[in-house]
């Protein structure tokens, strides 16, 4: 119901605390309260704090309506949470600078808020393998103007998948970046391939048919054009995106687009996510993630690459 609301509507719907934290309590507990720990059905509601606490009445652990949340730890109101939900289930999403002015925090709080909402919609992707006939293509965003077979400093190499429908729709789709190690010269390596499927494919899935050479004109349509949208999104939306936060918009870009594959209500399932996902800390975020990748010796991916 939530999703018919305009903006404002939906700002006042949700202005007070006590009208969210039950929003919250039930798209946490859709069929009432479930122990984090024991997963026994009853509690005591403790009142004499600030927030309510819920005392499972079995094995007595203590949690709140935001403890294993993304909403954990933060000290903005929940009612700017909603509305940052809100504003990234809209077609397009919005960018931190313009979701600061808009609920008027600074850019860094707005910016860790985009960032937590985005870990919950990448958990949501973790969680559903690609599945019957799978298309997978090279794809990239950045880069040069002319392009050569050597990498530019900003281009990213990119493995676009999905799994298609009989009638050649996509069904789902998936973008992930591909790591510099699993990269020889700016081209996929063999073992670079493998693992994706391994990561991201049913084990089931019937066929897995696989381009990840740049310069080939059999790459699936869909998938290239895809490719294109998603380029103009990230310079539109974000004016550009560095390398070690591009995943998180990958995952972003891939979520808002499977939510309306499926035709799933997008607000009601990000308030669902951002329920059930533990939250993301600051630092655990902004640390270097390719720091051990970066250790390991190149030639080992080498070896395999020309092996195989
Ligand atoms: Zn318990």
């Amino acid at each position: 119901m939530v999703e018919s609301l305009g903006f404002e509507e939906f700002c006042e719907r949700f202005e007070q605390e006590d009208v969210c934290r039950a929003a919250l309590y039930e798209a946490r507990w859709p069929d009432g309260f479930r122990c984090p720990r024991c997963d026994d059905q009853h509690a005591y509601v403790i009142r004499s704090r600030k927030l309510p606490l819920y005392e499972c009445s079995s094995c007595r652990h203590q949690t709140s309506h935001i403890a294993g949340t993304i909403f954990e730890g933060s000290r903005t109101p929940l009612r700017l949470w909603f509305q940052a939900l809100y504003l990234h289930a809209q077609p397009g999403g919005i960018s931190a600078l313009r979701l600061a002015s808009i609920i008027d925090t600074t850019y860094k709080t707005a910016w860790l808020i985009c960032h937590k909402i985005r870990h919950a919609m990448r958990e949501a992707d973790k969680s559903e393998l690609l599945t019957g006939l799978v298309r997978i293509n090279w794809g990239q965003y950045g880069g040069p103007y002319n392009p050569t077979v050597y990498l530019h400093p900003q281009e990213h190499i990119l493995l676009m998948a999905a799994s298609i429908e009989e009638t050649g729709e996509l069904a789902q789709v998936k973008i992930k970046q591909v790591p510099q190690d699993h990269l020889n010269e700016g081209y996929i390596v063999s073992f670079g391939k493998r693992q994706f499927i391994k990561e991201h494919v049913a084990p089931d899935a019937y066929e897995v048919i696989v381009e990840t050479r740049k310069f080939r004109a059999n790459k699936f349509q869909p998938l290239f054009q895809m490719c294109k949208k998603l380029n103009c999104w990230l310079n539109f939306t974000f004016h550009g995106i560095g390398g070690k936060h591009l995943q998180a918009y990958l995952d972003q870009y891939c979520f808002g687009m499977n939510m309306q594959l499926r035709r799933q209500p997008i607000l009601t399932k990000l308030l669902e996510l951002s329920a059930s996902t533990p939250t993301l800390t600051y630092p655990v975020l902004i640390r270097d993630k390719t720091a051990r990748r970066k250790s390991r010796p190149l030639s080992f991916f080498r070896v395999r690459a020309a092996a195989s």
